[in-house]
């Protein structure tokens, strides 16, 4: 299985906290716990060319992972086209935090994909569909402190699966793990992963991630798209 791990890596360059929590950035290591004998990890980001995203890339990748926060607009929109294609033919995404802004999430939801937010409260995930691929292993319930409140409403069409509720300790509540279908597609939504914050580092956080990058996995990818077209009838 080939995973690609894409963030903005911007946060890194001024905050020294996020790369104490995360050496190597929030990429490399996500990409670190990922890696296994049968799961191939690179990672790409802003920086890079094309944004590490180029044709080739995304043509050799099962699942994209992304994360993103202060320069969604910073992704060019050719970029967008290109993933949302690989998407709609079978490639599985992966979207973390506050890439529910991301135009890429935007545009494969539809909506503003609006929030509520606060910094700084602490979360607690209750697992509520302890059958499902992404939840196998996970606790029934777990805290994160501190993380970001994201409240609802959350502004995405209805999921296909809220897998994960959070609870923040202002009252407020989240469908903090969603899953979508989009053409041949498996997308992953998922709440935590505020930079200055330590989620990433948390058990039940890495086996969240690592059951999505299986479950999202297609069995068949690059599946073409073609337009419907005329069909004579067999003699
Ligand atoms: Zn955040």
């Amino acid at each position: 299985m080939k995973v690609t791990v894409w963030n903005e890596n911007l946060h890194e360059k001024t905050h020294p906290a996020v790369l104490e929590n995360y050496p190597g950035g929030i990429h490399g290591y996500i990409a670190n716990f990922l890696k296994c004998d049968d799961v191939e990890v690179r990672t790409a980001t802003l920086d890079d060319e094309e944004c590490g995203l180029t044709n080739e890339v995304l043509e050799d990748t099962d699942v994209l992972i992304w994360w993103g926060h202060m320069a969604h607009d910073k992704v060019p929109d050719e970029i967008v086209d290109r993933v949302q294609k690989a998407v709609l033919s079978g490639m599985g995404l992966i979207v973390l935090h506050s890439g529910h802004h991301s135009k890429i999430f935007r545009r494969l939801m539809g909506t503003t994909c609006n929030l509520k937010w606060r910094d700084d409260t602490k979360e607690r995930i209750w697992t509520i569909k302890p059958n499902h691929p992404i939840t196998a292993g996970v606790d029934e319930t777990f805290v994160l402190e501190p993380e970001e409140m994201y409240g609802e409403g959350f502004d995405i069409p209805e999921p296909d699966e809220v897998i994960f509720l959070g609870w923040f300790n202002g009252g407020e509540v989240f469908r903090s793990g969603c899953t979508f279908t989009r053409g041949h597609g498996r997308i992953f939504y998922f709440q935590p992963g505020h930079e200055t914050n330590k989620s990433f580092q948390n058990e039940n956080v890495q086996k969240i991630i690592k059951n999505a990058v299986r479950w999202a996995c297609p069995i068949k990818k690059n599946i073409e798209l073609v337009c419907p077209h005329f069909m004579p009838l067999e003699k």
